[in-house]
């Protein structure tokens, strides 16, 4: 196991990374002087392929865990969803003594993390982030919210949680796109900060595909470290932050213009990278050899769904 620290002075917490790390979430979360046991929220696909594991270590730790389960899929991040938590909280007797603990993708812990800050004006949130994208991005920084008919992710709060585990295990039943999804958003973590990164994944893109655990280990603590930095050093996006949007312009002007059906977040980042990087060469702002390397590397991860019939 490796970690790394998300330094915000008082909010201030650890990511953990490693393989099979949700058999001992109990035990590593037993050091963070909670008194009570979590409230896991969660939703069927991942509480079958990957419950057992966990369930069993908090079982050890903590005694019997409540489960709330939320529908899988983005249409699931609303207000209704977000209201049959707090419902089930109070029923399970939830206080400002509870915790939450995110078990699932970027959905899971988008409304689990909205839910924890909110109820009783906020109460402590774990990720366990169960997708690549989640690892790398969206368990990472304290952005929680839930989306409006009037558009995406347009309420929310900061709220940072109290630890992250990334376990690289989990990531192997992933769908393909999905990983893929997640590549595309380490590959931006290389190209804004870290060419080490890039070359990492220009040398172990198979590794990566595969789901090699030492290549997993690698990209997820790299990427995480990336966004850990970049929080830290701007935690509310009022500058510095906004980098991590590279590709995003454009991607989600795709993602909007396709009604969210076409494209995977990550596929769409991927295309805005693509243009980003184009127009950067024809701008002459990027030497074209740079940016010819780069889409190479974003072509290599495999085979984008297609650009065509999108009007604007
Ligand atoms: P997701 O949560 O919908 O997960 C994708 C699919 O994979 C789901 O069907 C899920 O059930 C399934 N899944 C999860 N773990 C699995 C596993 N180990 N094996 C097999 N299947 C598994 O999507 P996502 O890409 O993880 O997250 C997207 C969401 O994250 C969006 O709502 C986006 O707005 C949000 N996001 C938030 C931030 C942030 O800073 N808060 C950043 C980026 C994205
Ligand atoms: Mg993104």
């Amino acid at each position: 196991m490796k970690s790394l620290t998300v330094n915000l002075e008082k909010h201030s917490y650890p990511i953990y990374v490693g393989e099979g790390l949700i058999a001992d979430a109990g035990a590593l979360l037993a050091r963070f002087g909670f008194d009570a046991a979590p409230i896991l929220v969660t939703n069927n696909t991942v509480l079958q392929l990957h419950g057992a594991a966990l369930l069993r270590s908090l079982q050890k730790s903590f005694g019997p865990t409540e489960i709330i389960r939320i529908g899988d899929g983005e249409r699931f991040k609303n207000h209704a969803t977000l209201l049959r938590i707090y419902r089930k909280l109070f029923r399970a007797h939830a206080d400002r003594r509870s915790w939450i603990l995110a078990f699932g993708g970027g959905v899971v812990g988008d409304i689990a993390g909205f839910a924890a800050a909110t109820f009783m004006r906020g109460i402590p949130c774990v990720m366990v982030p169960t997708t690549l994208l989640a690892q790398v991005d969206s368990s990472i920084g304290g952005k929680v919210g839930i989306n409006a008919a009037e558009g995406k992710n347009l309420i929310g709060a900061f709220h940072q949680p109290s630890a992250v585990l990334s376990d690289t295990g989990v990531l192997r039943t992933l769908p393909g796109r999905e990983l893929a999804s997640g590549i595309y958003e380490v590959l931006k973590c290389g190209t804004i900060r870290s060419k080490s990164l890039l070359r990492y994944l220009e040398r172990r893109l198979p590794q990566v595909l595969n789901c090699r655990p030492d290549a997993m280990q690698h990209i997820v603590m790299s990427a995480a470290r990336i966004k850990a930095d970049v929080v830290a050093a701007d935690e509310k996006e009022n500058g510095l932050r906004m980098i991590l949007n590279f590709g995003h312009t454009i991607g989600h002007a795709f993602e909007t213009a396709t009604y969210y059906r076409r494209f995977k977040h990550g596929e769409a980042v991927a295309w805005g990278m693509i243009a980003a990087l184009s127009y950067g060469r024809d701008l002459d702002l990027l030497v074209p050899a740079d940016s010819e390397r780069m889409i190479r590397l974003i072509r290599s991860v495999g085979r984008l769904p297609s650009l065509n019939g999108i009007s604007m």
